[in-house]
């Protein structure tokens, strides 16, 4: 496709990540391999990318300082707006515990991943769906009752189960390590969860597609990583919802 057929309806997009910078390089990979597969030849992703300081993130999480979080991603956005986005992408599932205050903050259409994840569970006729994630993710409304909202019904796994799950997050995926025997666990609490009547599981953090992928699964897997990028490709070229 020639330069001529990009029009006006492009769009930039700002991306808050860094959270971890293990899934924001797979953003930027998928996002990049989404607008080259529209539009073809060199054509690649008009983006901005504020990419936070993780290590900050994670410890004022495990402190349960939100209000802070808050601040840091709000004022993220905001140097993206300055930047001149036309809409921000917030890399992480957990953080989007404060995506309304970007939002309002900044007064820009957010790609919100919970919804966009909920559209393509729907879009394959689930109605029941296990949920993989962070604590917040799997146990606080702010993501769940999205779901719930959107007409799904959410399965999480047991107690000790979240904990590992959870530990595994910190501990490996957003440190680059890929173990077997974490993959192993995972797909033991994803067999159970499918036990349970889950249909299909929600991988609810950007590092999981990283570690578990289809065939490690025995009922379809949601990546959130493919999802909310695919999503941001269309925002990109014009064609996308946002909240
Ligand atoms: N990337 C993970 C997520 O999608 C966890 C990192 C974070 O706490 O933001 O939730």
């Amino acid at each position: 496709m020639s330069a001529q057929q990009r029009t006006s309806k492009n769009k930039t997009l700002g991306i808050i990540g860094g959270m971890s910078w293990e899934s924001t390089q797979s953003y930027y990979r998928l996002i990049n391999e989404g607008i080259k597969a529209e539009l073809g030849n060199l054509h690649s992703a008009d983006l901005l990318i504020h990419s936070v300081d993780f290590e900050l993130i994670a410890t004022l999480q495990a402190q349960g300082r939100w209000e802070e979080l808050g601040d840091i991603m709000l004022n993220s956005g905001k140097r993206l707006k300055a930047g001149g986005v036309d809409g921000i992408l917030i890399a992480t599932n957990t953080m989007h515990k404060v995506a309304e205050q970007v939002q309002a903050a900044t007064s820009l259409p957010l790609i919100h991943i919970a919804d966009a994840t909920a559209n393509a569970i729907k879009q394959q006729g689930l109605t029941k769906i296990a949920l993989l994630g962070t604590q917040f993710t799997m146990t606080e409304d702010f993501y769940k009752q999205r779901l719930i909202d959107a007409g799904l019904q959410v399965l999480i796994p047991y107690t000790d189960a979240r904990a590992e799950v959870h530990r595994i997050i910190y501990d490996e995926l957003c440190q680059g390590q890929l173990l077997d025997s974490s993959r192993q666990y995972y797909q033991q609490v994803i067999e159970s969860l499918a036990k349970q009547g889950a249909e299909g599981v929600i991988l609810g953090c950007t590092e999981i597609g990283l570690l578990i992928k289809q065939v490690d699964s025995p009922i379809p897997v949601f990546d959130t990583t493919t999802i909310h990028a695919a999503v941001a490709v269309q925002f990109l070229l014009g064609n996308a919802k946002s909240s």
